[in-house]
C-alpha cells in the first residue's frame, strides 16, 4: 500500500535536521517497523497518511525530549494529537485530561525518543513551522518546569539504586565516576520526596544524594504502601517509581 507522512510531521523533521544538523538518529521513525509498533499512528491507517513520528533524544546535541515536549505542550499547537516521552504522555483529546502530562501505562516508556502523534484530519499537513523556542521560534519559551518535579533522567534499563550497584545503578556518583549530570541532586531529590512522604529519616543532612541501604530501605518503604503486588526492583527507582514519585 503507498503511504507517505503527514505533511506537518515532515515539516517538524526538517526543522529539526536544520537546527542539529548532527543529531543522532538512533530512534527516530515514522512508518511502523519492528521496532516502531505498527497497530499505532506509525502505520498508514489514514487514508494512506502516517500521523506520527518519532525523534531521537539526544541532548548531548541539543535535542532533550524533555524540553521539546514541554514546548510542543506550551504551544498547544492545533496539529498535535498526543506526545509520548520519559513515561508521559500528554493527549489533546477531550476524553484524556487534555493536554495535561500523566503517566504513560504502555509498554515502552519513551526514553530514547519522544513521540508525537498528530490529529486524523486535513490539519496533519498543514505544512507551516512548529513554533518552538528550541527550535529558534518566536513563542515566548514554557515557563520553566517547576525544579522539583524534573522527569526521569536516566537511559533505558537504568536506575536510581545504590551507588555501589552495577554500572546501570545510579546513586549519586559524580559524571567522572560514570555518573550523569546532577545525579547527586536526583538522588537528593528522590530522598527529599521519602522524607516528605514519610518514608525516609526526617534528621537534618540526611537528604545527602548519596543513595545508601537506608535510602533502599525507604524507597522499598514507599512501594510497599504504593504497589503492594510488586515483585521485583525493591528500593530501586525505575521510570515508572519516578512517574508516581517525582511527578505524581
Ligand atoms: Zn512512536
Amino acid at each position: 500500500m503507498a503511504w507517505r507522512v503527514a505533511r506537518s510531521l515532515l515539516t517538524l523533521r526538517d526543522q529539526f535536521n536544520a537546527k542539529f544538523p548532527g543529531r543522532n538518529k538512533a530512534s527516530d521513525g515514522t512508518i511502523g517497523d519492528e521496532n516502531h509498533d505498527a497497530t499505532s499512528d506509525h502505520s498508514p491507517w489514514y487514508g494512506g497518511i502516517v500521523t506520527a513520528i518519532d525523534i531521537t533524544h539526544d541532548p548531548a546535541s541539543g535535542v532533550d525530549i524533555d524540553r521539546i515536549t514541554d514546548e510542543l505542550q506550551a504551544s498547544k499547537d492545533a496539529r498535535i494529537k498526543y506526545v509520548i516521552a520519559n513515561g508521559l504522555i500528554m493527549d489533546t483529546r477531550p476524553q484524556f485530561n487534555p493536554w495535561q502530562w500523566v503517566r504513560y501505562s504502555g509498554s515502552n516508556p519513551h526514553t530514547s525518543h519522544f513521540h508525537l502523534s498528530v490529529v486524523a484530519s486535513p490539519l496533519c499537513d498543514d505544512p507551516r513551522q512548529w513554533d518552538l523556542p528550541i527550535l529558534g521560534g518566536a513563542s515566548t519559551p514554557p515557563p520553566s518546569r517547576p525544579p522539583t518535579k524534573p522527569r526521569f533522567p536516566l537511559p533505558e534499563g537504568h536506575y536510581f539504586g545504590l551507588i555501589t550497584g552495577p554500572n546501570e545503578s545510579h546513586g549519586g556518583a559524580p559524571e567522572s565516576m560514570g555518573g550523569i549530570p546532577n545525579e547527586q541532586y536526583y538522588v537528593r531529590l528522590i530522598q527529599q520526596v521519602l522524607q516528605r512522604l514519610g518514608f525516609a529519616p526526617n534528621y537534618p543532612g540526611w537528604a545527602d544524594g548519596i543513595y545508601e541501604q537506608e535510602t533502599k530501605d525507604s524507597v522499598a518503604a514507599w512501594q510497599r504502601a504504593h504497589r503492594p503486588n510488586q515483585t521485583t526492583r525493591w528500593g530501586e527507582v525505575w521510570w515508572d517509581d519516578w512517574a508516581d514519585l517525582i511527578r505524581p
